[in-house]
């Protein structure tokens, strides 16, 4: 299977030193909204899908706050759309979207792709488009979804995987494209696992905002690590899965590849 890795939204919060880890104090730094583009035997699957060109039309929908303190670049040529047009594909070639969770930076492309069928743990759909299960208010965008988009849910019921358990296969048809759930940054926050010949490509989402926190010893620079805080959901359960990809890393790091959505250094523009 094909995996291209797609950065579908830069933010330049401040500061470098804070949030990447290195830079100037003073100087933006440079997040990336990584984004995966498969091409597998049933059509093209997006993992995430960035910010989107309703959102870059209309910024004011994405929220005072995030304009403010993620600064978003937003840039057409950015969107996943965009970028996957201008690997040669049609839109109508994306079937299915696998969302890692439903936050505005996140989901923002989903109506650019209207027909595609997106995949999203059961309990993100009730945080987030149901409002079932309460989170802070600010983090999800309900225009993002409002042309009706065909979900497909995930429950807690699934295979192991690795240790990770309640692995569902995508449309619980395709088992080289795994959701595996990762909650704690939000209700139903999951990670996706794609086969790469003999070896896994894990995309973790938000589950860690920096390289170093799933390495031994772990670290995060303070600005990203305080951002981490304020957005869990439930905090003890995303340090938990933290915890457990830093053992999947120091274990299985020759079978798995760990990703996260924001993290320059965990996107790899080599394809
Ligand atoms: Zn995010």
């Amino acid at each position: 299977m094909r995996v291209h890795h797609i950065n579908a939204a830069t933010l330049c919060p401040f500061s470098a030193r804070l949030i990447n880890g290195h830079g100037g104090l003073f100087e933006r730094a440079r997040l990336v909204c990584h984004v995966l583009l498969l091409e597998t035997n049933a059509g093209l699957v997006l993992v995430d899908t960035g910010i989107g060109l309703q959102d870059i039309a209309e910024p004011s929908r994405l929220g005072r706050n995030f304009l403010r303190l993620a600064a978003p670049r937003l840039d057409p040529s950015e969107t996943a759309v965009n970028q996957v047009q201008a690997r040669g594909f049609q839109l109508s070639d994306v079937r299915h979207i696998l969302l890692t969770h439903l936050d505005l930076d996140h989901a923002g492309g989903l109506s650019d792709f209207p027909r595609a069928q997106i995949h999203v743990h059961l309990r993100e759909h009730q945080a987030a488009v149901t409002h079932q299960l309460r989170v802070k208010p600010g983090r999800y965008i309900s225009e993002q979804w409002k042309h009706g988009p065909n979900w497909k849910f995930y429950g807690d019921a699934g295979e192991d995987w690795f240790g990770f358990a309640g692995v569902r296969a995508l449309g619980d048809a395709n088992s080289d494209i795994l959701i595996i759930p990762l909650n704690g940054h939000t209700p139903g926050h999951c990670g996706v696992a794609v086969r790469q010949g003999e070896k896994w490509l894990l995309h973790a989402g938000d589950s860690y905002y920096f390289h170093g926190q799933i390495e031994t010893p772990s670290s995060v620079p303070p600005a990203l690590g305080l951002f981490q805080r304020w957005a869990d959901t439930d905090r003890a359960q995303r340090i938990a899965n933290q915890e457990r990809l830093r053992v999947l890393k120091a274990r299985f790091g020759r079978d798995v590849v760990v990703i996260c959505s924001h993290d320059p250094a965990d996107f790899d523009p080599r394809e």
